[in-house]
């Protein structure tokens, strides 16, 4: 019999329940336990690909090419395990399956309700997501935050598994304890509000982890104890730390790990944490700076900046600084600002390398151009993901093939020069406006060239990597291209996609048209991140 774990916030969206539910499956992992982890996003959209990633933060591609919240990305570095399609859910995708079952006759003339039918899916695909796993235990964290309108029907299923079998369910309640600067006190009462919500709602929380600027101290710890109906020792302090992946760490201080297995009636078993332990220390202890400017437009809203649109690029990066022994320093360029103002790319001439990460649409491109431009020029290193390895082949083919109108038909529909253009099947998609999971998406194999840097780079030739794209490098451009020094470093097994770009006489001058970040976890790092960061080491002035 499997065990279940649901993990809800408190008090706002954005604690870090993805965080905490990914830690609280690492600790369960180190002692023995087989987990999986899946994510509810209470939002009508089918899955994340046709939301705009400013608004949502990335969006996570998976082995079976679905398009997830950024939290999966979480589970799978965290849990060292790829997470299927079968562990991401939104509204819109269980009610589609319930209407679609009604459409088939599937509820035999009866009438079919909000409650049950709908937390009834939910909890079928939860179950079935733990099958498929062959999970000891799933974690299942409920997106948006206690008390609002949207999430209820989730939660109403959490509170059904827990009454079919309390044994074997429990939740957990990520808080967040706020230090108004005015007042200096760290304050409890948003926390005993946001329990009252889950209370409301049928489910008492076994357990309440407080993100804090800080530890949570004694006193307060007692204070939520009485107040929110759980046991001191069940209150676990999760402050901020420099490292997301000390989470686990810390936890384990609390001894959470200990307490979940009494509460779930599993087995004490011994507890193996020691090389995630290294790896944290080695990203603590790595001092040397390295400097990488990413050039990209997904950053701004309002008044705040967000990275949270690359932030598969962005732990990519720490992954592969901990690899090289350096502290990786991030800085979001807008490429915008290129456009406006085009001396303002000499600024690059700071970095010891350059990103431009996936993108689409036209705003911003012809600042990345620039960029990357200068990246090659000036011989900084560069890694082109995605649009980042398309905007590199248009700006090899204007400034060394000198053909002057290159550009990409995503661009300029009419360009006489399509040096990318739509993929065959695609266009076909776009005219009946099918843009729903309808892109090249999940995990494809490549080849790579014998003589290429990806190939030293990676160790073999065949590889795998995760797609998310609508157009390709045009074929009818290889040899002007090839001619003047680009290199089709990988191709796909029936050579007709160009996979992988790179330049030669540079440092490491490489575009993919697949997204390494995907793949990259902190305990193996992805090699291109790591050559990429080891170049930026050799080349740092
Ligand atoms: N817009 C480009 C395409 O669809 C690149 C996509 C991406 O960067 N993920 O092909």
């Amino acid at each position: 019999m499997a065990k279940y774990i649901f993990v809800m916030g408190g008090v706002m969206s954005g604690v870090g329940k993805g965080i905490v539910s990914a830690s609280i499956g690492k600790i369960l992992q180190s002692r023995g336990y087989k987990v999986t982890a899946m994510k509810i996003d209470p939002y009508v959209n089918v899955d994340a690909g046709t939301m705009n990633p400013t608004e949502h933060g990335e969006v996570f591609v998976t082995e079976d090419g679905d398009e997830t919240d950024q939290d999966i990305g979480n589970y799978e570095r965290f849990l060292d395990i790829n997470i299927l399609r079968d562990n991401y859910m939104t509204t819109g995708r269980v009610y589609q399956s319930v209407i679609e079952r009604e459409r088939n006759l599937h509820y035999q003339g009866k009438c079919v309700e909000v409650v049950p039918h709908i937390p009834f899916e939910v909890i079928s695909r939860i179950k079935k997501a733990t099958r498929k796993a062959k999970a000891d235990v799933n974690i299942i964290e409920i997106g948006g935050t206690v008390g609002e309108y949207q999430n209820i029907l989730f939660l109403e299923a959490a509170r059904m598994m827990k009454n079919n079998n309390p044994d074997d369910v429990i939740s957990v309640l990520v808080s967040f304890l706020p230090i108004p600067t005015t007042l200096g006190e760290m304050k409890t009462k948003p926390t005993q509000y946001a329990v009252q919500q889950v209370n409301e709602a049928g489910i008492q929380p076994d357990f309440i982890v407080g993100r804090s600027a800080v530890p949570i101290d004694e006193p307060r710890k007692k204070k939520i104890s009485v107040f929110c109906n759980v046991d001191k020792g069940d209150v676990i302090s999760s402050p901020d730390l420099d490292s997301v992946y000390e989470v686990p760490l810390i936890f384990e201080k609390e001894k959470f790990s200990e307490r979940i297995i009494k509460k779930l009636g599993l087995k004490q078993k011994p507890k193996d944490i020691k090389d995630w332990a290294a790896m944290v220390q080695k990203i603590k202890r790595s001092k040397k700076i390295v400097k990488i400017g990413m050039v990209g437009k997904y950053f701004a809203t309002g008044d705040f900046i967000l990275p949270d649109s690359y932030i598969s690029v962005i732990e990519s990066l720490k992954h592969a600084g901990a690899a090289n022994k350096v502290k990786v320093e991030i800085d979001w360029i807008n490429s915008d600002a290129y456009e406006k103002k085009p001396t303002l790319v000499k600024e690059l001439k700071n970095y010891d390398g350059i990103i431009v990460p996936g993108g689409f649409g036209t705003r911003g491109v012809e600042g990345k151009i620039l960029a990357i431009k200068y990246a090659r020029e000036n011989k900084i290193p560069y890694l082109g993901l995605c649009y980042g390895m398309q905007l590199a082949t248009i700006e090899f083919a204007r400034n060394v093939v000198k053909i002057k109108d290159a550009s990409s038909t995503e661009i300029n529909s009419k360009i006489k020069n399509p040096i990318i253009h739509i993929m065959a099947d695609q266009s076909d998609k776009l005219a009946k406006n099918q843009y729903g999971n309808s892109m090249r998406l999940g995990s494809y194999p490549c080849v790579l060239d014998k003589d290429s840097v990806s190939f030293k780079t990676y160790g073999s030739k065949k590889i795998n990597e995760r797609h998310r794209h609508r157009y390709e490098f045009n074929n009818a451009y290889r040899d002007r291209l090839t001619k003047k020094g680009l290199v089709l470093a990988g191709l796909s097994p029936d050579k007709n996609l160009v996979e992988i770009i790179e330049i030669k006489d540079h440092p490491f001058f490489v575009g993919t048209q697949f997204h390494p970040e995907f793949k990259s976890r902190p305990l193996s790092p992805h090699p291109l991140f790591r050559e990429f960061i080891a170049a930026a080491v050799k080349t740092k002035k």
